[in-house]
């Protein structure tokens, strides 16, 4: 039998920033994300930093649609901000620099973490929509 999603490349284990262990994991096998960040799976970059990738979403709802992602793995956004270490403050820098770049910053823009299944989060590698270029409803649906 396949158990999918629990393979690793790599698993590094350091201390969080409440002083307990946490798991740091590079690659998960079969994540859509993981995939992307190491270049086996196409993806129209639009931003790099050392720690995190922006592309474009695949299915943009609206006229700018892009993603950012850590390039090591977290589920979510509890996990990524329990991992500490500032990748957190590294993907919301990269998000507003995806808005500079894409001619947003100023129009306005929204930046949106699905977590679980009430928000829909389709993809267990935490990521940020960068979306913007027309006027967004509020609330959400
Ligand atoms: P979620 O619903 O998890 O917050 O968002 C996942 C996003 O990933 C969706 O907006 C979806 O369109 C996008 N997505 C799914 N598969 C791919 C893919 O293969 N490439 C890219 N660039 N985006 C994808
Ligand atoms: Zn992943």
């Amino acid at each position: 039998m396949v158990r999918r999603g629990f393979a690793v490349t790599a698993t590094i284990y350091v201390v969080g920033p409440l002083g307990g262990p946490t798991v740091k994991i590079f690659r998960v096998a079969d994540c859509l994300f993981c995939g992307i960040a190491a270049g086996d799976i196409p993806a129209t970059r639009v931003l790099e930093s050392p720690r995190t990738i922006a592309f474009r979403d695949i299915s943009p709802q609206a006229p700018v649609h892009v993603l950012v992602i850590p390039k090591e793995h977290h589920q979510n956004l509890a996990a990524v901000a329990e991992a500490g270490d500032g990748l957190l403050d590294e993907i919301a820098a990269q998000a507003a620099l995806v808005a500079s770049d894409t001619g947003v910053a100023e129009t306005g823009y929204r930046v949106v973490f699905n977590t679980g299944d009430h928000a829909g989060q389709a993809v267990h590698h935490v990521h940020a929509h960068v979306l913007g270029g027309r006027p967004l409803d509020w609330p959400p649906g």
